[in-house]
């Protein structure tokens, strides 16, 4: 679908509410898709594996193109990742993953920590119930991580109020948490992220459905 009928989407979901932004996911194409994106003026893409970050990072070094990282990182993988200055770690899923990478840090780097909303156990992310404490513990702790919010992906049913329930979770971790400096929200995939919207996402990584 092209990126100008997506965005009319998002403006339609948003019904007038704060600005969404869209993360177009990558992690699932080559750098033709991303150039011609970047032609539609999208700035901001998303990669889950390190080494395919900065495989197309390095090939398409010419555009002024702002990578977010947010996939599962390996502790094999952290200094590659931090070299590569991505524009923002969505994926700090646990206290632990927090001190190494902050402890390697030599510049702030702008982090969401990733909650599993959806009490999953196929997906990471940290216990809805103990985030905002651990949000709270990590800013304390990791000078160089700049926690400036949170990431979830919604259940994965085809019940919309059990999705809406997920993102609500999410959403409500995040209002509390936004005295403590939180300011994105990121939440909302290919087949969910109208909802996400609805309910009070203000960032939103769509991959599939915009290569459709
Ligand atoms: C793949 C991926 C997306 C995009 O998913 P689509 O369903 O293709 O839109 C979003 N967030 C994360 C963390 C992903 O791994």
């Amino acid at each position: 679908m092209r990126l100008d009928e997506i965005l009319k989407r998002i403006e339609a979901a948003k019904a007038g509410a704060g600005e969404v932004q869209l993360v177009a996911v990558s992690k699932n194409v080559g750098t033709d898709e991303v150039r011609e994106l970047y032609s539609q003026g999208q700035i901001a893409f998303g990669e889950n594996r390190v080494q395919e970050l900065k495989r197309k990072s390095e090939l398409l070094r010419e555009l002024p193109l702002k990578w977010h990282f947010i996939g599962t990182l390996q502790s094999n993988k952290i200094n590659q990742l931090i070299a590569l200055r991505p524009t923002l770690w969505q994926s700090c899923n646990s206290c632990e993953l927090a001190l190494a990478v902050n402890k390697r840090l030599n510049y702030p780097l702008d982090t969401l920590l990733e909650i599993n909303a959806a009490g999953e156990s196929s997906k990471t992310g940290l216990d809805k119930n103990r985030a905002v404490e651990e949000f709270l513990r990590i800013k304390q702790e990791c000078k160089n991580l700049n926690l400036i919010g949170v990431m979830s992906i919604g259940a994965h049913v085809s019940e919309p109020a059990q999705i809406a329930r997920s993102f609500e979770a999410t959403r409500e971790i995040f209002d509390a948490l936004v005295p403590h400096g939180a300011r994105i929200c990121s939440m909302g995939m290919s087949d969910d992220f109208e909802l996400a919207i609805k309910c009070g996402s203000n960032m939103i990584r769509l991959g599939r459905i915009l290569y459709a």
